[in-house]
C-alpha cells in the first residue's frame, strides 16, 4: 500500500489561519503589530522571490512587513550597522536576514549584531546553543516545520530510530537535535557516511536535508518508515524535486512529505509564528 502522504501544504495553509486569529488577538491586546524585518541584499533572483513571498504572508496574518534592502556592493560596516539598528528598534520584534551573503560580507560577524531575542530565524548562536542544550530557544523554520509535520500526523517519536542526513547548521543539525529531544535514538549522516543505506534501513523515521535530487531510494527503506524529505532541487525543465525519489520510496514508506507541497510550505508558517512569539516575549516584559 502506498506511503501516507504527509500534506505540508494543508497543514500551513490551516496554520496561517490560527496565526490570524492570534495575531488579531495579540493586536487587541498591545495596541501594537509585531513586525518582522527583512535584511537583504540585492542581486539575488531567488532571494527576491521568497521575499516577496514572505511579503505577501505578512500581509495575510496581519504581521508588519519592513524590508532592509542594501546594493550588492554594500561594505562590512554598513550591513553591520542595518543590523544593530534593527536589533535595537522597538517597533521590530523579528529579524530575518536573508542567506546567503555577498563573498565580501562575513556572515558570522553580520549575525553577531543580532538581539538574539529577535532572531526569528533561529540562526544566532545563543538560540543554537539554547537548541543544544535542550532550552526554550528560536528554532530554524525548516527542521521545526518538519517537527510539526511529525506530531500534527501523530508520528511516534519518543524510541524508534532516526537518520537524519545532513548536518547543516540551518537543517540537518537541529533536525536531529528535535529528534533527539523528542526521545528518537538518532543518527546523523554526511557525506563521509559509508554505507548509507545500511543506516537508513534499520531507521522508522528518515529526515533527510542534502541537497541532492533523488539520492534516498526505496530500496534503502525499511518498509512503513515515516520520511521527511527537506530536499529543494529545481530540474532543467523547471520542476522542483526532493532528496527523496518519490516514486520508488512511496511504495516502501509508512509514510511520505511530497516536493514540492511537503516540508517547504512549513518553512514560512514557522517563521511568521516566531514573530508573532519574539513581539509577545518583548511585549510582556
Ligand atoms: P548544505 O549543503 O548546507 O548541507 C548538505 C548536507 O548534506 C551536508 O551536511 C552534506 O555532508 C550532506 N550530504 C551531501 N551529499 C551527501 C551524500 N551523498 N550523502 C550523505 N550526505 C550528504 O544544505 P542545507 O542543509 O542548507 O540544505 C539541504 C537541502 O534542504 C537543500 O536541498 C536545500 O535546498 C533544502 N532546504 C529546504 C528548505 C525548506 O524549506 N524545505 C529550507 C532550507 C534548505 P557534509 O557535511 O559532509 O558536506
Amino acid at each position: 500500500m502506498p506511503a501516507m502522504i504527509l500534506d505540508g501544504r494543508a497543514l500551513a495553509k490551516s496554520l496561517r489561519a490560527s496565526l490570524q486569529t492570534d495575531v488579531a488577538a495579540f493586536v487587541a491586546q498591545y495596541n501594537r503589530t509585531p513586525q518582522l524585518a527583512v535584511v537583504q541584499v540585492e542581486g539575488d533572483p531567488a532571494s527576491e522571490s521568497y521575499v516577496r513571498s514572505i511579503r505577501k504572508q505578512c500581509a495575510s496574518a496581519g504581521i508588519a512587513f519592513r524590508l532592509e534592502q542594501l546594493p550588492a556592493d554594500v561594505q562590512q560596516p554598513a550591513m553591520d550597522e542595518v543590523v544593530q539598528a534593527l536589533s535595537s528598534d522597538d517597533s521590530v520584534h523579528g529579524i530575518l536576514i536573508q542567506m546567503p551573503l555577498p563573498k565580501a560580507l562575513l556572515a558570522d560577524r553580520v549575525v553577531a549584531q543580532l538581539d538574539y531575542r529577535k532572531d526569528v530565524d533561529g540562526i544566532h548562536p545563543m538560540n543554537a546553543g539554547l537548541l543544544a542544550q535542550g532550552r526554550s530557544a528560536f528554532i530554524p523554520n525548516t527542521p521545526a516545520g518538519g517537527m510539526a509535520l511529525l506530531q500534527h500526523y501523530g508520528i511516534e517519536i519518543a524510541g524508534r530510530r532516526a537518520a537524519v542526513v545532513g548536518r547543516s547548521a540551518v537543517v540537518g543539525r537541529p533536525m536531529a537535535l528535535l529528534l533527539v529531544h523528542a526521545h528518537a535514538t538518532v543518527t546523523i549522516c554526511h557525506s563521509r557516511t559509508p554505507d548509507l543505506a545500511a543506516v537508513l534501513r534499520e531507521c522508522d523515521i528518515v529526515a533527510v536535508a542534502a541537497g541532492r535530487a533523488g539520492l534516498v531510494t526505496g530500496d534503502m527503506l525499511r518498509p512503513g518508515a515515516v520520511v521527511i524529505d527537506f530536499g529543494i532541487n529545481m530540474r532543467e525543465d523547471g520542476s522542483m524535486v526532493g532528496d527523496v525519489d518519490f516514486a520508488s520510496a512511496v511504495e516502501v514508506a509508512g509514510a511520505i512529505t511530497p516536493v514540492p507541497g511537503g516540508t517547504g510550505p512549513m518553512t514560512n508558517s514557522m517563521l511568521l509564528r516566531n514573530v508573532l512569539d519574539a513581539a509577545r516575549s518583548q511585549l510582556s516584559k
